[in-house]
């Protein structure tokens, strides 16, 4: 947790015009969306900035293809990007496009800072270029043939005269503060990737491009653009509010980055190129950047930032936001790459929210209402709110959990205790009960209440609209004295024919 007064700061990539939102993105958004509830939830202060980057030679030529000009290109996307989070329920601070003209100074600012002190300089390139990655390769990094190790196409020969940055300088440096913060790249298996390939020698970097129509003109050589890619980095910059008198005070209530999410085809860019561009301009570095795997797609292949296009719209027509949000964080540990089927999604459904979740909450509304007076109780009572005292006690992990961004086990938590419940209450045979021993019911009922409401708020960062349905349920934050009525609703999540 950030020291106090600090914005806790997540971000997710500027995500490249090239594609409409899909799965890929989503899960990135979607991921920082449950961090970002979490902590706010907690009470400190967040600032979450995701956004688009319409620039770059990918961008132009899908806007070309569409038959758009590259800003009215950039446009739709970024509407379509901010309208998909809005579904996702992704509830952002900033969304950042690198065509707002805040941004292209911020980034043409930075850029030049560096070309003062010599860390830009220019230079000639000898490598290849594939256009459809809008990145540059080194013949040692193309696959078999000479071809784009991506898209498997012959790349165009990269034009010799570039501004390039000085990388090789930084490698040492990046070496040993990834050593001094062993948290600072993420997962693990993917960290020990790059300190090898850091520790193998570091080249200069190309980052620029002769293609004055697509970017950011070079500060002082407008016959060339600053390359899309580094522009998006320098972007996160620009769009929390840096510029050349230092900073905007949100910035500096904001920087550096507690959390940057990114996809596993973006990890070196961020990991390497990203902290050391952050060294050259001075500033602190990120607390830790994540990459995070793929998503296949049933009868199809990967889905990853450059993979095909499956709109979240799409796949929580049927289910809705909150199940998509839970499925996609429940199935797969967020780091590894996932596999997206609907009948894995239905089979979670039925089983984890229409019976185990929302029929936990259907029973304890329903005997509440019976057996309680329709009074809700007020505060747990000390001696019999054994099950309360106990899944209290995991609180805490689940919020580790959520901080460590290891989903996967918060919600096995949460399942794990949704199921102790159920299963508490074929215990204990309620009907029975009642005509036994109501006091022993009430008692026990009180129990399950405080459960419900611990559980309630556990939900909230994976499904926020359930959880504020359950909340109203529960009335929490209403119920000072005790004085509310059960408030019968529909199911949390009805049954499926
Ligand atoms: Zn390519």
């Amino acid at each position: 947790m950030p020291e106090t007064g600090k914005k806790f700061f997540i971000t997710t990539p500027l995500y490249r015009a090239d594609s409409r939102p899909h799965i890929g993105h989503a899960y990135t958004a979607l991921a920082a969306d449950v961090l970002a509830r979490h902590i706010r939830a907690r009470g400190t202060e967040v600032f979450f900035q995701t956004g688009a980057d319409g620039h770059g030679e990918d961008a132009a030529r899908t806007a070309a293809g569409r038959g758009s000009r590259p800003g009215e290109w950039a446009e739709e996307i970024s509407a379509d990007f901010e309208r998909a989070w809005k579904l996702l329920g992704v509830n952002y601070d900033r969304f950042v496009r690198t065509t707002d003209p805040d941004i292209e100074r911020g980034v043409r600012d930075a850029f030049g800072r560096m070309l003062e002190s010599g860390d830009i300089y220019p230079g000639r390139y000898e490598g290849a270029y594939c256009p459809l990655c809008d990145d540059f390769f080194r013949e040692g990094e193309l696959a078999e043939g000479g071809l784009c190790p991506v898209h498997k196409k012959k790349p165009e020969p990269a034009e010799g005269g570039v501004y390039l940055f000085r990388l090789s300088k930084y490698g040492k440096a990046l070496l040993e503060h990834y050593a001094a913060n062993p948290g600072f790249l993420a997962p693990a298996g993917r960290a020990g990737a790059i300190a090898g390939l850091v520790g193998a020698g570091l080249r200069d970097i190309p980052v620029s491009r002769r293609a004055p129509a697509l970017g950011v003109p070079v500060p002082s050589d407008p016959d060339h653009t600053i390359h899309s890619r580094f522009g998006a980095l320098l972007g996160y910059l620009a769009g929390a509010g840096w510029n050349a008198g230092g900073g905007t005070r949100d910035f500096l209530s904001a920087w550096p980055p507690d959390a940057q999410l990114v996809g596993e085809e973006a990890f070196r860019l961020h990991a390497v190129t990203w902290p050391a561009a952050l060294m050259s301009l001075g500033l602190p570095l990120p607390a830790r950047v994540y990459a995070h795997g793929r998503w296949t797609m049933e009868g199809g292949g990967k889905h990853g930032a450059r993979g095909g296009a499956v709109s979240p719209a799409e796949a929580i027509k049927e289910y809705g936001a909150d199940t998509l949000r839970y499925f996609l964080f429940r199935e797969t540990p967020f780091g590894l790459d996932g596999h997206f089927s609907a009948a894995a999604l239905a089979r979670r459904y039925d089983s984890e929210l229409a019976v185990g979740l929302g029929g936990l909450f259907s029973r304890v509304i329903e005997l509440a209402g019976e057996h309680l007076d329709s009074r809700l109780p007020a505060k747990p009572e000390e001696a019999s709110a054994k099950t309360f005292a106990r899944l209290r006690a995991i609180d805490a992990d689940i919020a580790a959990d959520i901080e460590a961004l290891a989903f996967g086990p918060a919600l096995d938590r949460v399942h794990g205790a949704v199921e102790e419940l159920n299963r508490g209450i074929e215990a204990v045979k309620p009907r029975a009960l009642a005509a036994k021993d109501p006091a022993a019911l009430k008692s026990f009922l009180n129990d399950m209440v405080w459960c419900l409401r611990l559980v309630a708020g556990w939900v909230y960062p994976f499904m926020p609209d359930a959880s504020a349905r359950m909340q109203m349920l529960m009335s929490i934050g209403g119920a000072e004295t005790g004085g509310v009525e059960p408030q019968r609703a529909p199911p949390l999540f009805p049954r499926k024919p």
